[in-house]
């Protein structure tokens, strides 16, 4: 495969951006190799800057869950550009959209815009320490919620595959007031609440973790911290940027029925433009500035050019609810091939699968936490990653993420990954 262009660019790019890239996961560390530079996507497939073509596996890291250029989203924002990119202030467009969130999440009663996952939790958290008047929070380990300071503290996803868990530049203040349990594990978690009693603000919890491969939430976990967040007046927080909208419409919250006082939302949320979101219960969301006393706040936050992707992406899942029977059904059909290829072969590998969400792991355990995901072989996942990119199927660039099906992937494309799998397995093991 002829990458020569993409070579150049990476090179080039290495002397003006840190590491050639603008999120480190996008830079092949984890896997080898360097990156490939995307010039267009439409569908099913990416193209990188020499032609090649990828049935793409990651889809922006969940948004395209419509596939690429989705013509209704791409014109709802040409539509959009005519009238001002930017107005800095309300718009008719946010109130269609919060009403829909509102109806299609079951926890949310109100809701605030903001430009990314990141900006979510980070605000989601100082909003639960405010109301709580507590400083503490419980995250799980290789659970991951954006760079914010408060949650790279053993944090996940870019931060292990960097392998570098704790980041210079977080303060030992902060690290101070972030305590970590391993998912999965509500003892742990209770033993964390004993010894900080009337100190916990907040749990935030990816409701099915995506940041260290898909890992699901064993039977009653998430039961039992709602139970323990209600005792002791802790606010529950679910980050859905990824499974928001993703696993159902409702995400997560509605799949396993379970209310958190504030969910996190992002990715799908902005149609592939940089847009995040938090909300919750009114008395919580009232809490924020201008209401309330918590501060928040967002130069572009709502922007009008990202609310019309948005809207456009959220309306059409409200209205087809088929497409998440769609995209699980593929995924069924892609995961079962997997398993028949690792089963033929006499491999002893691991595959967690939820709805469109799937990971294959390198390791004979069962992956039930960050403890065990990290039981992988990583360099083996490394060689099975340029593998299948030589086959035409664009992974995600770590052992510790998660796979995105989208709703446009043929039958032709479900049996070129099933058999590129089998192919690229049988080449890395013998
Ligand atoms: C991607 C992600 C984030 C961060 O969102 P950004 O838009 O990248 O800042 C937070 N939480 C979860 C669960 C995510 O998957």
């Amino acid at each position: 495969m002829n990458t020569a262009k993409s070579q150049e660019l990476f090179n080039q790019a290495q002397k003006s951006i840190p590491g050639g890239v603008n999120s480190p996961v996008r830079a092949f560390k984890a896997v080898g190799g360097n990156p490939l530079f995307i010039k267009s996507a439409k569908g099913a497939y990416m193209y990188d800057q020499d032609d090649n073509r990828y049935i793409d596996m990651i889809n922006s890291w969940g948004p395209m869950i419509l596939g690429h250029a989705f013509p209704a989203i791409g014109e709802a924002v040409a539509e959009a550009v005519k009238s001002s990119l930017s107005f800095g202030a309300p718009t008719a467009k946010e109130v269609t959209i919060a009403e829909l969130i509102v109806d299609m999440m079951p926890s949310v009663e109100k809701v605030r815009m903001v430009n990314s996952g990141t900006e979510a939790c980070m605000s989601a958290i100082r909003l639960a320490r405010g109301y709580t008047n507590r400083e503490k929070i419980i995250k799980f380990e290789g659970c991951y919620h954006g760079h914010g300071d408060s949650f790279l503290i053993a944090a996940g996803s870019g931060a292990i595959t960097m392998g570098e868990p704790n980041s210079p530049g977080v303060t030992k203040g902060v690290a101070l007031d972030t305590l970590t349990a391993p998912f999965n594990d509500l003892e742990a978690v209770k033993t964390l609440t004993d010894a900080n009693q009337g100190n916990v603000a907040a749990i935030i919890i990816e409701p099915v973790a995506g940041n260290m491969g898909a890992v699901l939430p064993n039977q009653g976990f998430l039961e039992g911290l709602r139970q323990l967040c209600d005792k002791e007046g802790i606010v529950l927080i679910f980050d859905e940027v990824m499974t928001g909208f993703r696993l159902a419409r409702g995400g997560a919250q509605e799949l396993f029925n379970i209310k958190p006082d504030l969910t996190t939302l992002g990715k799908i949320i902005g149609g592939g433009m940089p847009v995040g979101a938090y909300g919750g219960k009114k008395e919580l969301m009232d809490f924020v500035s201008p209401v309330g006393p918590v501060y928040q706040a967002g130069t572009l936050s709502g922007n009008p050019v990202a609310m019309a992707a948005g809207l456009t992406m959220l309306q059409y899942l409200n209205e087809n609810p088929l497409v998440y029977k769609e995209v699980e059904d593929t995924a069924i059909k892609m995961v079962a091939g997997m398993q028949q290829n690792v089963e033929s072969l006499g491999l002893p590998y691991t595959i967690n699968h939820i709805g469109s969400m799937f990971s294959i792991f390198f390791t004979d355990q069962k992956v039930t936490d960050f403890e065990t995901a990290k039981s992988c072989d990583t360099a083996l996942f490394g060689k099975y990653f340029q593998a299948m990119l030589q086959k035409g199927v664009y992974l995600a660039p770590s052992q510790f993420e998660t796979l995105f099906v989208s709703n446009v992937l043929s039958d032709e494309d479900i049996a070129h990954f099933i058999k590129a799998n089998g192919e690229a397995l049988k080449e890395i093991t013998s």
